[in-house]
């Protein structure tokens, strides 16, 4: 039993959420712990792992933070890049048959999430929605499986049909994004037991009545139930089997769509990479300059000629947002 003004030994723990300098720590138990920051800290995010120390009254002070492994940020008001969450594994790019993903829609989140050096993750929701034989969308996922990039397939109109997700999720700490209508909120709804997302809105309506800004909140995952045939229960879930964690905003849900510069967005198709800095010129556009490396591929069929041509439409589509 700690005396007031006393503190408990150092433990790790993790940012679950937070509203300004309060932030909810859960410790190694998972369990959530109310800490305030200590005065010389500050701009914790969402998923920074800390070292805290227990205070008499059942809340907490948080004394440093671990240095992070990945940072996920959003610009500000003033343009200005913020952090928004930290020590993400993977990025889900959720898309659908239904809406129909555009053309360079995929590259531009694969090119935002290469950025990050986080690990990009192909989501196609809706399989229940696909012509037999998987029509156009089944070309282009396998041109993006060829470039190493997992994709996974998903409904929500089964059971079944969230199993690979699952094993994707487990062990790794996610973000879910991608266009509006793709299934996203569905798919986590899925996801998390009933009472974490009834707790998650409780602390929704919470924050809105005190007028802070939404930030991002981290959802323990757990094993479900449901493959057990013998489970009466459905939605039930095996509290006792994490099976990873998963970052959630409306922010978040809305990365990629943010504005890129040149050389990011080069970098961004992997594929490039072994050509570029091969080109004749050093200032080279890749546009119809003699001895370009990049176009040089795309004869020789080393660089698909459909993400060469979204890679010349995303850099057409920076010079206007210019
Ligand atoms: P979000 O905007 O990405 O969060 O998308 P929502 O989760 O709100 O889903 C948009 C619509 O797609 C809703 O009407 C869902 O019921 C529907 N939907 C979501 N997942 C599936 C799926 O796997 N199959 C089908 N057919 N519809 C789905
Ligand atoms: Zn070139």
């Amino acid at each position: 039993k700690l005396a007031a003004g006393e503190y408990g030994a150092e433990q790790p723990g993790r940012v679950i959420a937070h509203f300004g300098r309060t932030l909810e720590v859960q410790d190694a138990e998972r369990t959530p712990v109310r800490c305030h920051l200590r005065a010389n800290l500050e701009g914790m995010v969402t998923g920074d792992w800390v070292i805290w120390r227990a205070g008499q009254d059942g809340s907490g002070v948080v004394v440093a933070r671990t240095e992070r492994d990945s940072v996920l940020t959003r610009p500000d008001a003033r343009g200005q890049l913020k952090p928004v969450a930290a020590n993400i594994d993977q990025i889900l790019i959720v898309f659908a048959t239904e809406p129909t993903p555009h053309a360079n829609l995929i590259d531009r989140y694969l090119v935002a999430a290469e950025a990050t050096g986080i690990a990009p993750v192909l989501v196609l929701n809706k399989v229940d929605l696909l012509p037999e034989g998987d029509g156009e969308l089944g070309e282009l996922l396998a041109r993006y499986q060829a470039l190493g990039y997992p994709v996974v397939r998903t409904t929500t109109a089964t059971e079944a049909g969230l199993t690979a997700l699952r094993e994707q999720l487990a062990g790794r700490t996610s973000v879910f994004v991608g266009q509006s209508g793709v299934g996203k909120s569905s798919l986590i709804d899925r996801l998390l037991p009933e009472e974490t997302l009834r707790i998650g809105a409780l602390s929704e309506e919470s924050r809105k009545g005190t007028h802070t800004t939404t930030t991002a909140r981290l959802y323990t995952l757990y094993e479900s139930n449901m493959d057990n045939e013998n489970s009466a229960n459905e939605n039930k879930v095996n509290e006792n089997k994490v099976n990873g964690e998963l970052i959630d905003s409306p922010g978040i849900r809305e990365f990629g769509l943010t504005h890129l510069d040149e050389e990011t967005v080069t970098d961004g198709f992997i594929e490039f990479r072994p050509f570029l800095g091969h080109c004749r010129f050093r200032d080279c556009r890749h546009i119809n300059e003699p001895g370009c490396a990049l176009l040089n591929a795309v004869e020789a069929g080393k660089i698909h000629p459909q993400r060469f041509a979204s890679y010349r439409r995303i850099l057409a589509s920076l010079d206007t947002d210019r």
